[in-house]
Order: structure tokens, then C-alpha cells, then sequence
């Protein structure tokens, strides 16, 4: 019998585009001789659409309402309560008529998807899913949180400093003035919770970093702001649960001062060079270290570990984790993997016996 596997892919987040190619790769990679795929799509406005592949793709890409489609089955959610999302899913005809589905993926990248909420979702409707749990998911989204795990297990971590925005609507001056004397310039100021660079501004004087935390703070009501390093990118891919395996180690050559939205996917003129062209020693200490904060922070399946190289002095710090890292053939965290001797059709092998190992394991 196949294992019937469910993809979500697309969802409200900033990341939508980057997730629906994450999904055409794995839709298109996963052996049909041992797997039945159901494509689970999400449009930017929330709308879940459960129907055909391409139809269903483009659907998702371009936004369409699916009562507009009648290709295309579709549950148009009223309220925004999360439970009422799942109803519509079980209770569709077709996939009572083939059977419950037996694994999902969730290919989702950013908010409502990375950071536990989708994965709290598949946890009450007790479905396997693939990749990290509803703390490591959230851990692995909040910056703050997960530097303050890095720092509780002695993980390198830059000096940062955290604010609300409510702290700093109140009193501006004073928080300049601390981030001036304990941390300095230049200085990165990011949203807590997002990814791919969005909302994150490098500051070198004062009047850069007063627009830097408005600007952040337009998207979050944390802020962090932490000590730039002049560095060298290192990424790592984890595989694996409770025996993690970490990937060779691969660099990344940002084309703007740093690695921006712009440099990420706009421009293509970024750099990967794998394996990274380090001594030794210090691919060990990386992949050692990346191990570490993903047993740290609770992480399961998947998780892409980046890494600063400070240029002076050659020291190692974390930076961050991604557990849904982008997942096209073409990402980092299949090339690190292809790197170190799994395919991508191996890699998706692998993620779904690991998340259906782990909720076992939880059974
Ligand atoms: P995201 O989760 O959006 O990828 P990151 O924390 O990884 O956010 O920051 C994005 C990029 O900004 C990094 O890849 C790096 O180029 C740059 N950057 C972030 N923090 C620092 C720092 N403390 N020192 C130097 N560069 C940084
Ligand atoms: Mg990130
Ligand atoms: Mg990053």
C-alpha cells in the first residue's frame, strides 16, 4: 500500500512564492511507485484548496478564490478559529473516499507554518507530520528565545540586546543610549519572529539605528538588536531526531553588504561555495556545534544551522536556525545534503520515516 502523503505548501506568509516552489520540487521528486501525494495548498489570503497539482499550484500562486475554479474543490474558511481550518480537510469527500492521509509535510516557510502553529494543528488531529515539533518549530522562529536556550548551553552567541515595542515607543532615548554603550556599531536590528531577512537593517550611527528599530518594530513587537560581526557565512543541514546527523559544511558569499532579502532571492548573484573552504578543524567544531543546538532546542526531522566566522580573529558564532529551511533541489539544504551523499529523492525518503518514527516515539 502507498504511504499517502499530504503537502501543505503556499500560506499567509511573506514566504509564500518561496514555499510554493519548495513544493513543486518535492511533489516533483517523491517516488510515485511508493507514494500517493495529495496536494494541500494555502493562498495568501488563508484559504486552504485541496485539489489537482498544476491546477491546484497555480491556484495557490496567483491567489484564485477556488469558487471562481469549479477545477478545483475548495474550503473557503469563515472564522479564524485554527480548529475550524482542520474540519474541512476531514471532512472533504474525496479524502474520505481514498482514506485518511498518512503523513503530512509542511512546506511552509515563515509564519503560520515554521513557527508550531500548523504543527500544534497536526498534533490535535494526532496526523504524522514531517519535520520539527510545536517547541522547536516555535523556539526555532523566536530569536529571542532560541539565543537564550544557545546561551544556556554555552553556544557562541553575538551580544544582543531585546526590547518591546511598547518599551520603546516610551522611552526612545534611553534605549539608544543602551544600545550605544553595551552594544555599539555597526549594529543588526531585526524583527524577533520572521525570516528571510525581511524587516532587518544593518545600522552604523545613531540616526540609522532610530529607523532600523521603527522599522522593525513595524513587524514585530520584539526587537532585537545584536552586535555586527564582520564575517563569513557558514551553513550546516541536520538530519535526523534523536541522532542527529549534520551535513559537510557549505559558505554562503552574500552579494550585499549582507545577506539581504535582495542578495537571498532577487538578484542572483549570491554565492555558495560547498564545501566551504575552511581548515578542518573548524567544519568539525561547526557541524559539532550545530548538532548541539539541535538537540538544544528540541528540534526533530530537518533544520538548516547557519554560523558566523568573525574575519579577525576566526572565532565561531551560531546565529540561527531555520527548520523549514527552503527546500528546492536548488537550496542550500539539498546541496549540503547531495554534498555529503544523500539525493533529494533520498532526503524526502528519509523526513518521512523520521516523522513517522517521531510520532511513534510520542505515541
Ligand atoms: P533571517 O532569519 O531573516 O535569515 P538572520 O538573523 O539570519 O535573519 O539575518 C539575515 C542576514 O543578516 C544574515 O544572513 C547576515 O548576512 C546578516 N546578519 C544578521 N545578524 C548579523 C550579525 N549579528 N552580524 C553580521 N551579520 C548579520
Ligand atoms: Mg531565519
Ligand atoms: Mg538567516
Amino acid at each position: 500500500k502507498k504511504v499517502r502523503i499530504g503537502i501543505v505548501f503556499g500560506g499567509r506568509s511573506g514566504e509564500h512564492e518561496v514555499s510554493i516552489a519548495s513544493a513543486r520540487a518535492v511533489m516533483e521528486n517523491l517516488d510515485r511507485s511508493k507514494y500517493e501525494v495529495v496536494p494541500i495548498g494555502i493562498t495568501k489570503a488563508g484559504t486552504w484548496l485541496l485539489g489537482s497539482e498544476p491546477e491546484l499550484l497555480q491556484a495557490a500562486s496567483q491567489n484564485v478564490h477556488a469558487s471562481e475554479d469549479p477545477a478545483i474543490q475548495a474550503v473557503t474558511l469563515t472564522g479564524d478559529p485554527t480548529v475550524k481550518r482542520l474540519i474541512p480537510l476531514h471532512a472533504n469527500e474525496e479524502l474520505q473516499e481514498n482514506g485518511a492521509l498518512d503523513v503530512i509535510f509542511p512546506v511552509l516557510h515563515g509564519t503560520y507554518g515554521e513557527d508550531g502553529t500548523l504543527q500544534g494543528l497536526l498534533e490535535m488531529a494526532n496526523l504524522p507530520y514531517i519535520g520539527c515539533g510545536v517547541l522547536g518549530s516555535a523556539l526555532g522562529m523566536d530569536k529571542e528565545k532560541m539565543k537564550m536556550v544557545f546561551d544556556s548551553v554555552g553556544l557562541p552567541n553575538v551580544k544582543y540586546l531585546v526590547y518591546r515595542r511598547n518599551q520603546w515607543e516610551r522611552n526612545p532615548e534611553a534605549i539608544l543610549n543602551a544600545i550605544e554603550q553595551q552594544i555599539g556599531y555597526p549594529n543588526f536590528v531585526k524583527p524577533v519572529n520572521l525570516g528571510s531577512s525581511v524587516g532587518i537593517n544593518k545600522a552604523h550611527d545613531r540616526t540609522e539605528l532610530e529607523h532600523a528599530i521603527n522599522v522593525a518594530a513595524e513587524y514585530d513587537r520584539k526587537i532585537i538588536i545584536e552586535q555586527g560581526i564582520n564575517c563569513r557565512e557558514l551553513e550546516c543541514a541536520i538530519l535526523g531526531n534523536d541522532e542527529p546527523l549534520a551535513s559537510v559544511v557549505g559558505e554562503v558569499i552574500p552579494s550585499n553588504e549582507f545577506y539581504d532579502y535582495n542578495a537571498k532571492y532577487i538578484d542572483n548573484k549570491s554565492q555558495v561555495l560547498i564545501p566551504a573552504h575552511i581548515p578542518q578543524e573548524q567544519a568539525e567544531e561547526v557541524r559539532r556545534l550545530a548538532i548541539q543546538a539541535f538537540l538544544a532546542l528540541d528540534l526533530s526531522g530537518l533544520a538548516r544551522i547557519d554560523f558566523f566566522i568573525e574575519k579577525e580573529t576566526g572565532k565561531v558564532y551560531i546565529n540561527e536556525v531555520n527548520t523549514l529551511p527552503g527546500f528546492t533541489q536548488i537550496s542550500m539544504y539539498a546541496k549540503l545534503w547531495n554534498a555529503s551523499g544523500i539525493s533529494y529523492p533520498e532526503l524526502l525518503d528519509r523526513l518521512i520515516e523520521l516523522g513517522i518514527e517521531r510520532h511513534e516515539d510520542r505515541q
